[in-house]
């Protein structure tokens, strides 16, 4: 099969479970929300809200980390579909493994980079 500009997206299926697993994230999110709404608006959200600049104020309130830093690899892994770059590893710039890319839809580095990313020797 010939790559044309006029075919969709061939990560389509990796998008789609992003999207997906956003929502479910923002929905949980939503109900968290509402169920919490009491809560006073103190200093430790301040101090999350440094942490995580990428990401407002608003989702910092009860959101776990993982989740937070999960909402946010999902922001950037959009943006490089907008960039065109999705399914490249930001780090070596090798096509990540759709196998790879299917579990982990979000993930911005190849199987090689996130072994160095998890032992602390990426950059
Ligand atoms: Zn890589």
């Amino acid at each position: 099969m010939a790559r044309t500009k006029t075919k969709p997206n061939p990560y389509q299926p990796q998008i789609e479970a992003l999207r997906k697993k956003q929502n479910e994230l923002l929905d949980s999110f939503e109900r968290d929300k509402a169920a919490g709404n009491a809560l006073p608006d103190d200093g430790i959200q301040d101090l999350a809200d440094k942490a995580a600049s990428a990401y407002s104020k608003e989702l910092n309130f009860s959101l776990s980390d993982g989740e937070r830093n999960l909402l946010m690899l999902i922001d950037e892994a959009f943006n490089r579909v907008k960039e065109g770059n999705f399914g490249t590893c930001t780090n070596c710039g090798n096509v990540i493994g759709e196998k790879r890319l299917t579990a982990v839809p979000w993930s911005p580095y190849c199987i090689d980079c996130q072994e160095l990313q998890e032992k602390g020797l990426l950059a």
